[in-house]
């Protein structure tokens, strides 16, 4: 057997350590004689495993009891809309369009409510974060909308806009449980968990309890209301049981390795590794303003389309995989979540200096 190092945007890697204990636990979960696959979800072990994923979670976010945890499914997309059906009671809100996911979020939005972009980065293909100390928000705005990682052009809101008093809300789903973060300043934190937490088919939502609506417009489906996941502890339907159990047992492993201190501190380690060696290559630059840097998703050029291609071809060869870029920017981005290890980095550096030494002019 040969892992390798896959530097993709999502689904990504999990920790090796989360597979092995979910292969041991395949055939027969803690003697329950089936797999986590096979069971009902309305079982008395399943709802052990729920509920350990939600008190692990709780306790990783430090997060008060006023916030509810929802596991849904439909990916961060359908929160695109989810958000304004059960948050839009002014019929408005305001959008920081800082890339492509946060584009989406505002024109599906759009369907439902007026939607008022107050700072966009797209003059500068979304590279920087906007200066977002004092937006012009909207007296009538439900919400203020970020989307915090931008997981295509590698950028990070490192502080939170000033949303004057408006609830945040915050799609988080290339860069949650990457750091510790302080979930009260939130209305709502959510993100499809196949970038750093577990497999696809899981959307963490977490929402102040407050804000989930008695009542809702008649014509937004039953699946779309917060108000029946929250009440029925995400039972209403059957959830992706499987994807939640994984998702639990990736909360036990970042609790073993010390928490989200311990994470923010090996994410650190490994972006500085590559974003040094960015800074002083002759050969490889990356796109981002430095400050607004994510610790997440890194983007890199050569500057030459046809070299770029070369070394996502050479270091596909050599185990290094999915280093290309999206397929709107272009180039190459290594995204380094939580569960790709310091080793990884360093060999993707080491294969960068090699491939520098050979064709840099
Ligand atoms: C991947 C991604 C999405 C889209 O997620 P789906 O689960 O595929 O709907 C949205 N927002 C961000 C920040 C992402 O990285």
């Amino acid at each position: 057997m040969k892992r390798v190092y896959n530097f993709s945007a999502g689904p990504a890697m999990l920790p090796e350590e989360v597979l092995k204990q979910a292969a041991e636990e395949m055939l027969d979960y803690r003697g329950s004689g089936m797999s986590v696959m096979e069971m009902s979800h309305r079982s008395k072990v399943y709802e052990s495993i729920l509920e350990k994923a939600k008190a692990d979670l709780r306790k990783l976010l430090n997060m008060p009891e006023d916030y509810e945890i929802l596991f849904l499914q439909g990916g961060a997309h359908t929160q695109f809309a989810m958000i304004p059906l059960n948050l839009m009671k002014n019929q408005e809100a305001d959008y920081i369009v800082t890339g492509q996911w946060a584009k989406r979020a505002a024109a599906e939005a759009k369907k439902y409510g007026k939607v008022n972009i107050v700072a966009d980065s797209s003059d500068k293909t979304f590279s920087y974060i906007p200066d977002c100390t004092d937006l012009p928000i909207s007296e009538r705005a439900d919400y203020v909308y970020i989307c915090e990682n931008n997981t295509i052009y590698g950028t990070k809101f490192h502080s939170l806009p000033n949303t004057k008093g408006k609830i945040l809300v915050s799609d988080v789903s290339s860069c949650f449980l990457s750091e510790p973060m302080d979930v009260t300043r939130y209305g709502i934190i959510y993100g499809g968990v196949q970038k750093n937490i577990g497999p696809a088919g899981v959307t963490l939502v977490i929402i102040r309890k407050d804000l989930i609506p008695e009542k809702v417009a008649d014509f937004v489906p039953t699946m779309l209301q917060y108000k029946i996941h929250a009440e029925n502890n995400s039972l209403y339907n059957t959830p992706p049981a499987y994807g939640i159990y994984i998702c639990g047992l990736v909360f036990e492993w970042i609790l073993r390795q010390g928490g989200l201190t311990e994470m923010q501190r090996r994410n650190q380690d490994k972006a500085r590794l590559l974003y040094d060696f960015l800074d002083q290559s002759k050969l490889f630059y990356g796109t981002v303003r430095k400050e607004d840097r994510s610790l997440m998703n890194v983007p890199f050029v050569t500057g030459d389309p046809e070299l770029d291609a070369l070394f996502i071809k050479e270091a596909t060869a050599f185990g290094l995989l999915n280093l290309k870029g999206h397929r709107s920017v272009g180039g190459m981005r290594a995204s380094i979540y939580n569960a790709m290890p310091l080793a990884g980095v360093e060999e993707l550096v080491r294969f960068m200096t090699d491939f520098e030494r050979k064709y840099a002019k």
